[in-house]
């Protein structure tokens, strides 16, 4: 457990449970970690669900720009100020696709609405052993009237968003369950490692069938910590003007039913 999070914790109680850990803690601060897990930070029960963005810890997809983070100026050497230059891929971390990913004159992520970033969303639990969420998958679970669907797979279960290993066979939302969502109505889309296409599929059908929606699909969202249900979400990207992606914040609350 780190220096920031020790600072964060303020006196509550941390109960170490699985690789998660629990809190129990009456302040509005919490922040839960396991040795390898990713940290998840709480306040008034709003859960961040970002994965953090470290070169160290974040995986790149095979073939992505390489993630460099340099000091070009550093108070701990002498300098008199901090100062860094960050470089990565559009797609790094926790990030959304806008409809300009796959789609020729699609919105670009400054365009890409409020609407569909911020509202309820429903957390949906695919087992570990499942790489393709494909329709009848998606049907074994309530998702219907959800405005938002979220994925929690092997890939939060595994820690990989916090590892910098590439894995190829993380689980991926097949392009008939996309098409089942996208007819519903469902407003975003979101999932637990870098893409939600599968690797070397053929064709990025998933993508074209949400984003040919406008449906703006969400990327490496961390949800080790989060179980199934209901939820209100924010997610909010970078505001860069004029292209097709951009790292982004998300944190989930549970719903009061
Ligand atoms: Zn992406």
């Amino acid at each position: 457990m780190g220096k920031e999070m020790s600072s964060i914790r303020r006196g509550c109680t941390i109960l170490a449970v699985a690789a998660l850990g629990a809190a129990a803690c009456t302040p509005s601060q919490q922040a839960v970690s396991g040795a390898s897990g990713p940290q998840m930070l709480m306040s008034n029960g709003w859960i961040d669900v970002t994965a953090t963005l470290d070169p160290a810890t974040t995986p790149v997809y095979e073939g992505d720009a390489p993630m460099k983070f340099d000091f070009l100026k550093d108070m701990r050497k002498g300098d008199a100020l901090t100062l860094s230059a960050y470089s990565m891929g559009a797609h790094s971390g926790t990030h959304i696709d806008a409809p300009m990913h796959f789609v020729l004159g699609g919105a670009s992520i400054e365009r890409v609405p409020l609407e569909p970033l911020i509202g309820s969303a429903r957390v949906i639990e695919i087992p570990d052993g499942v790489q393709a969420i494909d329709a009848a998958e998606l049907n074994r679970h309530e998702w219907k009237g959800a405005q938002r669907v979220l994925f929690r797979t092997r890939s939060s279960l595994r820690g990989w968003m916090s590892s910098s290993t590439f894995h190829r066979d993380f689980a991926y939302v097949a392009p008939d369950a996309a098409q089942l969502l996208a007819d519903a109505g469902v407003q975003l889309v979101g999932v637990d490692y870098i893409s939600a296409e599968q690797f070397g599929a053929p064709a990025p059908m998933t993508h074209r069938i949400l984003l040919g929606k406008g449906i703006p699909i969400v990327e490496g969202l961390s949800l080790a910590g989060v179980s199934g249900g209901d939820y209100d979400l924010i997610v909010l990207p970078i505001k860069v003007g004029g292209h097709e992606g951009a790292p982004a914040r998300a944190i989930l609350r549970r719903r009061m039913q």
